[in-house]
């Protein structure tokens, strides 16, 4: 099945798990037992899958939470410092890396494992955060889903400013700060615009 309208193209796929027909970009999720508008992929950390519907405060929870836990990481670099001017080198590298080791054999006191732990913990969590913010910062400029970035997929690339408006919304700039503004999604999650359609006639008909 397929339709067209305004440049849109849509051709529906079909769900043999739901047993139905399904959107463009959507994708059966066999943790949530459900297909997904415009599946991005299923986050295990949060438990539900990221979608069209949810793709915008995703991406805004990897940009505060990477901030905030790097943020936290500097804060506790003087008492980090602290730690190495009291201690060798050697002392709290090991302190870092084994800090539930150091802490069972009884080298470090409570203080020093609990600085260690959540040092280690907000260092961690920044990286994931700052890696997982930059790999879908790239799938916002290309306009792409993880699953379409797998497979190369560019169809849906409408270039740099539309592809920011077609996940953020117009107000793509402040949404930002604050990712429940009121900042409507100019697509339904059922057709989307795909590059094919938005060249002009005579060059579509060239392709
Ligand atoms: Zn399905
Ligand atoms: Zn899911």
């Amino acid at each position: 099945m397929a339709g067209a309208s305004e440049g849109s193209v849509w051709l529906m796929g079909y769900c043999y798990q739901c047993q139905s027909q399904v959107p463009p970009r959507s994708g059966h999720c066999s943790a949530c037992r459900v297909c997904i508008l415009r599946r991005d992929h299923h986050c295990r950390l949060l438990g539900r899958c990221v979608g069209f519907h949810n793709y915008r405060p995703f991406l805004c929870l990897l940009l505060h939470t990477s901030g905030v836990l790097f943020h936290v990481s500097v804060l506790l670099g003087p008492a980090l410092a602290a730690l190495l001017r009291a201690h060798s080198a050697l002392h709290t590298a090991a302190l870092l890396l084994l800090p539930w080791l150091m802490l069972l054999t009884g080298r470090v006191s409570l203080a020093q494992f609990a600085l260690a732990f959540v040092m280690d913990t907000c260092v961690a969590g920044a990286l994931l955060c700052g890696a997982g913010l930059l790999f879908h910062g790239m799938l916002l400029l290309r306009g792409q889903t993880t699953w379409e970035w797998a497979r190369g997929q560019h169809s849906y690339d409408l270039g740099l400013c539309h592809n920011l408006q077609a996940a953020l919304g117009p107000r793509w700039v402040l949404v930002w700060l604050w990712p429940f503004l009121a900042s409507p999604l100019p697509g339904d999650g059922i057709t989307f615009q795909t590059k094919a359609g938005m060249l002009p006639d005579s060059r579509r008909s060239q392709n």
